[in-house]
């Protein structure tokens, strides 16, 4: 079958003829994988950046987000057959650690990641644990179903906190902060106010409803929040760019009282914060990682099969799998929504 991998250690993939995965486990499910979309972490990897040097063994196949075709169950597979459709979350937990049997599942003690810590989705067939796989209705567009791991991000980010009737900041309008213009909406938030830097995702981020947009670039942020609040500051923060600056503008623009759900992830660790801001101000801070198993996925599907989430305007380019290079290459330079690659019909 072919398969984008990561031959050796350095930047970039290789479109390879590898062999078909076959189910090893009696719980696994083999998927003919119909679209896979591109993520900030396959970025990582496509960069070969310090991190992915350190986390990735090669060879492997790249890709975590994708929506396929179940072929083939193992023998105690129990909900899923062959034709269905379906999704998958990318952590894969073990069931059995305190979290796993407390309800957070995301946060398992002994999690392997899809195209990370295993093989992944950049292919024409994968085999996982039927435990991550989540049925498609068959109304949802395809597309849509392969985008539904980073709308999961958004969701458990935006429902971190209250946000009806609420003035909502988002710092980064990337795949996920676009996609949270939309499910604050949803979620009853009165004002929605964006700050991003670059002009193709200023205008995504118009374009999926936000209210107000300001580029920090060429505006204080923390004043032009102030001035589209009376003075008051923004109720929620939902950082999603992952840059120091914006994290720290973002809790300065909040209200007394305020609450900030932190998604992004930080170039460095420990990450310069301004706690006493924060503490002064009584800011409630939640930290999320992933999506809710399986709450969060939950939302989205009937979100998405209700149209009240529409992520047209999100995937901006769907490319046959043999462009590859071409959607890491927009990626990288911020130049895209949602890359969906087309892997099988
Ligand atoms: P992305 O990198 O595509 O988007 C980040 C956006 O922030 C970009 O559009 C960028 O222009 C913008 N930005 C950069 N500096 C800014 C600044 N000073 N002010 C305002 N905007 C600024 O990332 P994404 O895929 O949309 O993901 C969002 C963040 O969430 C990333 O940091 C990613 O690593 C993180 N993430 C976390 C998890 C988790 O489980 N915690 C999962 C997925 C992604
Ligand atoms: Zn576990």
């Amino acid at each position: 079958m072919k398969a984008i991998v990561k031959k050796q250690p350095g930047k970039g993939f290789v479109l390879d003829e590898v062999e078909i995965p076959e189910i090893k486990e009696p719980n696994e499910v083999k998927v003919k994988v119909l679209n896979a979309s591109i993520c900030g972490t396959d970025l990582h990897i496509w960069k070969w950046d310090d991190w992915s040097q350190e986390r990735i063994k090669t060879p492997q196949i790249d890709g975590h987000e994708f929506v396929g075709e179940v072929v083939e169950v193992g023998p105690m597979v129990k909900g899923l057959k062959p034709g269905d459709i379906v999704a998958s979350e990318t952590h894969i937990p073990c069931g059995v650690c305190k979290q796993c049997k407390t309800g957070k599942m995301h946060v398992c003690k002994n999690m392997k990641i899809l195209g990370v810590d295993r093989d992944g989705v950049f292919a024409e067939y994968v085999a996982v644990p039927e435990i991550v796989l989540w049925k498609i209705d068959p109304s949802i567009p395809k597309e849509f179903a392969s985008v539904m791991e980073p709308l999961g991000n958004a969701i458990h980010t935006a429902t971190a906190a209250d946000l009806r009737g609420k003035t909502v900041l988002i710092t980064g309008a990337g795949p996920i902060g676009a996609i949270a213009v939309q499910v604050a909406k949803i979620s009853g938030a009165a004002t929605i106010i964006v700050s991003e830097v670059s002009e193709y995702r200023i205008k995504m981020a118009k374009e999926m409803g936000a209210d107000y947009i300001i580029n920090p670039v060429e505006k204080n942020l923390v004043e032009e929040v102030m001035n589209i609040t009376n003075g008051d500051g923004a109720d929620v923060l939902l950082e999603m760019s992952g840059n120091t600056t914006a994290l720290n503008q973002g809790i300065e623009a909040l209200t007394n009282g305020g609450e900030a759900a932190i998604l992004g992830v930080f170039p460095t660790n420990p990450v310069p914060f301004e706690m006493n801001t924060a503490v002064f101000k009584n800011i409630t801070i939640h930290c999320i990682t992933g999506r809710k198993m399986f709450e969060t996925w939950q939302i989205a599907s009937e979100w998405l099969r209700t149209k009240k989430i529409d992520l047209s305007k999100l995937i901006t380019h769907i490319l046959p799998m043999e462009e590859f290079e071409k959607g890491f290459e927009l990626m990288n330079a911020k130049k895209s929504g949602k890359i969906v690659l087309k892997i099988s019909e």
